[in-house]
Order: structure tokens, then sequence, then C-alpha cells
């Protein structure tokens, strides 16, 4: 088990410095989602959702579409957060850059936050201990963290395992307990410190058999649930089962009747910059192993 997470550790490590690379001035998106998702198949693990790639303040959720022509500038604040999995053991790790080199104060404060954070996990340390960290390095550095989103245990073939980890101080503390898998993600921002839904979705999951009136619907819901099961797929992903108008009408119905959850694009409240870190780490009994590191 420990071998598979350090196995799909390492090539989301690979794969994330590969595509980090492909972030050019120029560049389409869609070109390096589909290059990391293909590069992670080759090295042998498959993706346990899609790629997510954020632009400036777009948090989370934004995957390009098939006819996505959005290029990156020079300037762009780009978080590229990745997911592989070895047989259902899955790696998640996400590092931000900005396009056309460099870094940024924004940046360092969320890496910041997350390296002090996994200098604290251990067993027994509560996850509300692990949030206040956050909060409070990202607040020395002059910003905000993103109070609604949260890092996550791991459990295999399942994503969001029970366990959150907070990137503000909670009242309510899990435990952190040894064998633990948590996937850490502080979000820091010079915005509100909040995300809000965007009205569009293109990041869905399958979640259970409803009846439905359209057969492109019923048609996609077998598709996922056979190819996806419980993780996260792209519209990409199912782009050729159909014409672009179906497959959003399908779509749609099928977030409508709860058949898939619909996984929001998630943008900045005052449209701050957004910055992300995020290790994979396995807990021991003296702290932990990241097992997205080289
Ligand atoms: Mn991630
Ligand atoms: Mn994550």
């Amino acid at each position: 088990m420990q071998e598979q997470y350090e196995k799909a550790g390492k090539i989301a490590v690979e794969v994330v410095e590969e595509g980090l690379k492909k972030i050019t001035p120029g560049a389409k998106l869609l070109d390096v989602a589909n290059f990391v998702e293909e590069l992670a198949v080759q090295k042998g693990a498959k993706p346990a959702f899609p790629c997510n790639i954020s632009v400036n303040d777009i948090a989370a959720h934004y995957s390009p579409q098939a006819w996505d022509e959005s290029t990156f500038k020079k300037g762009d604040l780009v978080k590229l957060d990745i997911g592989v999995h070895v047989d259902g053991y899955i790696a998640d790790i996400a590092k931000s850059i900005i396009v056309g080199g460099g870094s940024n104060k924004l940046i360092k404060a969320a890496e910041k936050a997350l390296e002090n954070v996994i200098e604290l996990v251990k067993p027994g340390v509560l996850t509300s201990e692990l949030g206040e960290v956050v909060e409070n390095t990202i607040k020395d550095m002059g910003y905000l963290p993103i109070s609604n989103l949260t890092g996550h245990m791991l459990k295999r073939w399942n994503l969001h395992g029970g366990v959150l980890i907070p990137n503000i101080k909670t009242r309510h503390g899990d435990v952190i307990n040894e064998g633990d898998v948590l996937a850490i993600e502080p979000f820091a921002t010079n915005g509100a410190g909040r995300v809000v839904d965007d009205a569009n979705a293109i990041i869905f999951r399958y979640l259970c058999d409803r009846p439905l009136r359209m057969k492109e619907a019923r048609d996609i819901l077998q598709h996922v649930k056979t190819n996806y099961g419980d993780l996260p797929f792209a519209e990409r992903w199912i782009s050729n089962l159909m014409p672009r108008f179906k497959l959003n009408q399908a779509l749609r119905q099928l977030a409508y009747s709860q058949a898939i959850y619909a996984y929001h694009i998630l943008r900045e409240k005052e449209r701050g910059m957004v910055a992300q870190a995020e290790h994979t780490v396995i807990v021991s009994k003296e702290g932990c192993k990241i097992t997205t590191k080289i």
C-alpha cells in the first residue's frame, strides 16, 4: 500500500515538473492538460482527477474543454494541480508559477504555509492546529488564506476520505493518526480570502443512477460510471461521445437530476490573485513522509 502511494507520488511530481515547463507565454491550456494526463499514463499511473489549470483569480476546478482556445499570458499566476493513482492509491500535488518565469511573494506564502504544516504533521496533532499554522504563516506574509478551501484525507479510490485539513484556525479539530494519507493544500490570496462558485462547471463526478429522459444523458452516465467510478472526470474526456450541444444538454440534465456532481469553477470573491501549494503525505510514527517529492 505504502509502495503504491509512493509510486503514484513519484509519477505525480515528475508530471507536474514536466507540465510546468510547458506553461509558457502563448502556450494553450488544452495542450498542457492533454500533455500531463498522457504523461501520467505513459509513466504507469492514471489520472485521479482531470488536471486543474487555474489562472490568476481562478482558484481551482478549471480544466480546459476540448474546444478551449485560451493561452497563457506572460505574468499570469498559474496553479497546476495534478492527481494520479496507481491501482486506486492517489497522489495529489499542486504548484504555482508565474508565466514567463519567476515566482512572487504570494506563491512563497502558500509554499511557506505548506512547509510549516508538514513540519507539524504527526500522530495526535489536530487538524485545527494545522489550519492555524496555515493562517498564521500566510497572514504574517501580508495575505489571507482561502477560508473555504481545504486539504483532505485520501483513501483508496477516494479523493475525499472524510477528514478535512482547514486553511484557517477552526473550533473543531480531528485527530491525525499514524498511516493517514493527507493532501495538504494552502491557498493564499490578496483578495477577500474566500472563493465563490462560477456559473460553469467542467469537472464532474458520478453520484448514482437516476431515471433520465434523455438518451444521451443515460449513455454518458453509463460511460462515466464504468470508466471513472467515483473519481472526477472532465467534460473534455467525453467530448468525443457526441456533438458539443448534446453533451452540454446531457451534462446539465445529469447535474440537475443529481446523477452527477458538478464541480463549479471556483473564483476568488474579490477577484484577488490566488496561489496554491500542495503535497501528499503519509503520517508516520514521528512525523510524515511526503510522497510527492523527488
Ligand atoms: Mn490537488
Ligand atoms: Mn487536493
